[in-house]
């Protein structure tokens, strides 16, 4: 039997966390004989306590062969000792009347705290998934909380944007996602996101030689950065099994590698392409043996630099004004 893989979860009584739980305890996210105990970290109130609470009882009732154990705590330190794989879900959403200025400040506090306890707790391999919104500002604000942690361990999840982006394309050129390979999302995960075509191939040909440029750029880009919108209006919530199986997606092929294929993750910037190094940025990556690497010496066009330097743009900003917690 494998020792198990440690992998702590925050914000297991949500929406996202729901669906999370059960497939990495299935063996989705590191395979059909790799056991995993999960390390839960909620708030310590009474309902979400309860809620935990019910999560943990079904998670018992599936009767998982590869579940080697579920600990539940509302104190980082607790949680995430000893973690391989932290993924920080919980966050605090935006609730009415809140400023995006309110919002960035709320989260930033809850991912310094998560920070300095992955920094004292975690395995210092830990591989760090940031789920929560602003993820690339969280996930930030958590690396450079942790500063005994390699800062290569942090990454935040722009896979929703790279799978959205592929289901899109499947569907207008009447092949299936298994066809497409290199599409890529620059920047943030945010309406200021670059999905990017120019480097895709189906059926491998290029992508542009059966997609008409104007549908790129005028319908199939705005309709990949307003999905979130389009999801919460269709089903009246936020995009859950979607996002849980993208942050699967991430961390599997993180571990396990993705060969050939480009995989789009938020990861601190080594001043590729022009991105500010440090800042947290959507890159297409390859993985191998539990390390990715930013795929070097695209030749990138005038029309996606333009828009990457308004991600840029908007990072800079966001970092710069949680920046001031960190020397709290
Ligand atoms: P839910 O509202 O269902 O759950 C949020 C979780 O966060 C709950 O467990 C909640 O705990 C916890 N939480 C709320 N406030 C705090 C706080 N102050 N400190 C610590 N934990 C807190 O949200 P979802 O599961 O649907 O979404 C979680 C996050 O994922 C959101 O930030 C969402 O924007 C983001 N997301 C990111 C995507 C991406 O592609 N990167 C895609 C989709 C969503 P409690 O029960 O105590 O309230």
């Amino acid at each position: 039997m494998k020792t198990p893989i440690r992998v702590a979860v925050t914000g297991p009584a949500g929406n996202i966390g729901y669906s999370l739980l059960f497939r990495i305890a299935s063996g989705a996210m590191f395979g059909a004989d790799q056991p995993v105990i999960l390390q839960l970290l909620e708030r310590n109130n009474p309902d979400s306590q309860k809620a935990v609470k019910g999560v943990m009882m079904e998670l018992d009732d599936c009767a998982f062969p590869l579940l080697a154990g579920v600990v539940n705590s509302s104190d980082p330190k607790a949680a995430f000792r000893d973690a391989d794989v932290a993924l920080l879900v919980g966050a605090r959403p935006r609730s009415k009347g809140m400023e995006r200025a309110d919002l960035l400040d709320a989260n930033a506090a809850i991912f310094v705290e998560q920070g300095r306890a992955l920094d004292e707790s975690a395995s210092r391999d830990v591989k760090v998934l940031v789920v929560g919104n602003p993820c690339n500002t969280n996930a930030w604000i958590a690396m450079k909380s942790a500063p005994s942690l390699p800062a290569e361990n942090f990454t935040s999840m722009l896979r929703l944007d790279q799978n959205r982006l592929m289901a899109q394309i499947a569907a207008k050129s009447g092949k299936t996602v298994n066809d497409i390979v290199h599409p890529a999302v620059w920047g943030n995960h945010s309406p200021a996101m670059v999905p990017d075509l120019e480097h895709a191939q189906i059926c491998g040909r290029p992508a542009l030689e059966g997609i008409d440029r104007a549908w790129y750029e005028e319908t199939l880009i705005p309709t990949v950065a307003k999905r979130g919108s389009a999801i919460i209006e269709a089903r009246g919530a936020s995009s859950a099994a979607s996002a849980a199986s993208a942050a699967i997606d991430h961390i599997r092929d993180w571990v396990l590698g993705s060969g050939d294929r480009w995989v789009t993750m938020g990861v601190p910037s080594d001043g590729s392409y022009g991105v500010p190094e440090g800042l947290v940025f959507g890159f297409p990556c390859v993985t191998k043996n539990g390390k990715y690497e930013i795929v070097k010496g695209l030749e990138l066009s005038d029309f996606i630099r333009a828009r990457m330097q308004k991600s840029i743009a908007e990072l800079e900003s966001e970092r710069d004004h949680v920046a001031k917690l960190l020397a709290k």
